[in-house]
């Protein structure tokens, strides 16, 4: 089967590689099934745009150019091979809501579509009182003259619509285009809806899933839908894919990883950055719409095609970077909080080390023009491995442990959005109970049985601070926030706290740390001091302990039958 087409009426005025079906008649393409081609006028399961956008304005040369070409078809087969984007449909009726106050906004809404298009419901915006559910199913509760009054509709329009309409799928603004768009939109949904799976779960690195105390839900607090919402009752997140728009905002803030995004998840993007070894990468939302670019792409520029904006994180970036060699452009008129923190933080880490940016921002051509000219390789930048069965953090860490090597770079401060830091102990108070160590799901802590040790890998730590809230003794557990130290020691698993096992002062077993039966038997001994066989028990083990005091007990009574 062919998989990859090309399809442009102009002929091109270089040749493609036998693995491309070059053609300039659609009658070629049609009644074929095709994996990528670089037009949506040919139907295709991955329609690759940045594949012309290169073909339009790279200045490589035509063998470079024939090479890259079939490149890029490459790596959108890999984007499509990787992705974890599984479809769904819902079924949406006729039943449209128009809200709005003005009968101005009325009259040209009604004036841009046919009787039989809808079944056309109208209310004035300041009776509106709720509205839930999603796209195909949505509830709206209006208040009629004191009474509250239940519409399900499909969908609505909302002419300046309130944040409560915005935040499910289903309820268009023509203000934020025209009335003209909102309509063909609503056409084209109804009877079949069609919605992607973006972003995929692990709840057992989640560091809000079942834990007792709220340290972290920055996935909800950035995602700008009801995607995903939290029960705080039973401490668990709600993942509706309906109403995801597939940004990945909460992709790049998630600490452990435990959001991915399911277009371009971790894998998908470690393969993809494979294909950009020795070039300089052009990173592009999807949105950025770069087939109107008319740019000068100098040598060895290639675009790295991406869907949401928002899912790019510091592992991402570093892992693009490194496999590159190169400094990365990324082109969007947004920078989201996770993606901006992340990229600064990358960016300090690259000027601690090389004297210069990662990555080049451009938000318009200008700045875009600017950046294609500045893109240069860094030397000794080149890093790659086999990041597959790593985690986030793990990845970060190991990547920027390449870039610190023996040195002292000196510290960075993490973000608003993206943590890390440093958990310090006061070994005088700690007494080895491991009660952190079970808290943090990350391994930054482990205990370590060899030596009794409390061990702590700052470079994995996210902060979240729920070992904090776990250790039981006071002014014992602490953490630094929001700082890397750009030093060998970050990366190595340093000891925080170490003590000597206590053996059973009955059978010789050691049972418990000496610092932890130290304490209890410190704050016991008092209320024991009247009974010896009592006093001795909290040094002994488990199986000891009732051992001695039935023991007692039997020689106390019959002691008193003699
Ligand atoms: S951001 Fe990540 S770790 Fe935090 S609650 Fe969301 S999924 Fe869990
Ligand atoms: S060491 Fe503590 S603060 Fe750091 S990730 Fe683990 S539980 Fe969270």
């Amino acid at each position: 089967m062919q998989e990859f087409i090309y399809y442009n009426p102009k002929e091109l005025d270089f040749p493609l590689s036998e693995e491309i079906l070059v053609t300039t008649n659609i009658e070629d393409t049609k009644e074929k099934n095709f994996l990528i081609s670089n037009t949506k006028e040919v139907q295709s399961e991955l329609n690759a745009s940045e594949i012309e956008f290169y073909i339009n304005n790279s200045k490589d040369s035509v063998s470079a150019k024939i090479e890259n070409v079939l490149k890029l078809y490459e790596i959108a087969a890999s984007k499509y091979d990787f992705a974890q984007d599984i479809s769904y449909s819902e079924e949406v009726s006729k039943q449209l809501l128009l809200i709005t106050n003005s009968q101005e906004e009325y009259e040209a809404f009604t004036a841009c579509i046919m009787p039989d298009d809808f079944e056309l419901f109208s209310v004035n915006e300041d009776i509106v009182k709720e509205i839930s559910g999603h796209i195909g199913n949505l509830t709206v509760i209006v208040d009629d003259e004191g009474k509250d009054v239940t519409l399900n509709v499909s969908q609505i329009v909302w002419f300046d619509a309130k944040q409560i309409g915005l935040n499910q799928s289903g309820t268009f603004d023509p203000n934020l285009s025209s009335v003209e768009e909102v309509v063909q939109t609503l056409k084209e949904n109804i009877n079949e809806y069609s919605y992607k799976k973006f972003t995929t779960y692990d709840q057992s690195i989640c560091q809000y899933h079942e834990r007792r105390e709220e340290i972290c839900s920055k996935c909800e607090e950035v995602c700008p839908t009801v995607a995903i919402t939290k029960d705080d009752e039973t401490k668990t997140l709600g993942f509706s894919q309906i109403d995801c728009h597939g940004c990945g905002g909460c992709v790049s803030v998630c600490p452990s990883g435990a959001i991915d995004y399911a277009p371009s998840n971790k894998e998908s993007l470690f393969e993809m950055s494979k294909f950009y070894e020795e070039t300089h990468p052009l990173v592009v939302p999807e949105k950025m719409n770069i087939g109107d670019l008319n740019l000068s792409l100098k040598e060895n520029v290639l675009p790295f095609a991406v869907e949401g904006e928002k899912f790019l994180h510091e592992a991402s970036f570093l892992t693009l970077l490194q496999i590159s060699g190169s400094q990365v452009i990324f082109y969007s008129d947004f920078i989201s909080k996770g993606s901006g923190d992340a990229i600064r933080i990358v960016n300090d880490i690259y000027q601690a080390k090389y004297g210069k940016d990662a990555i080049l921002v451009a938000m318009n051509e200008e700045e875009l023009q600017n950046a294609l000219e500045e893109v240069s390789f860094i030397e000794g930048s080149e890093f790659n491995f086999n990041q597959d069965t790593l985690k986030k953090r793990e990845i970060f860490s190991h990547r920027l442990q390449k870039i610190v090597g023996d040195e002292d770079l000196g510290e960075v401060k993490t973000g608003e959005h993206v943590h890390y830091g440093l958990v310090k102990v006061n070994e005088d108070k700690c007494t080895l109970c491991l009660v952190c160590v079970g808290a943090c799901n990350v391994d930054a802590l482990q205990a370590d049985a060899s030596d009794n040790t409390l061990r702590l890998n700052p470079s994995l730590c996210t902060s979240c601070g729920y070992c904090e809230v776990s250790c039981p003794e006071a002014d014992c557990l602490t953490i630094e926030r929001d700082v890397i130290k750009l030093e060998p020691t970050w990366f190595k698993e340093s000891v925080l706290a170490q003590d000597e096992l206590f053996a059973c002062v009955e059978c010789g077993v050691e049972f418990a740390t000496v610092k932890s039966v130290t304490k209890i038997a410190d704050m016991m001994a008092p209320l024991f001091s009247h009974d010896p066989v009592k006093e001795r028990s909290l040094y002994c083990c488990a199986d000891c302990k009732p051992k001695i005091m039935m023991q007692n007990y039997y020689d106390q009574k019959n002691k008193g039958n003699d």
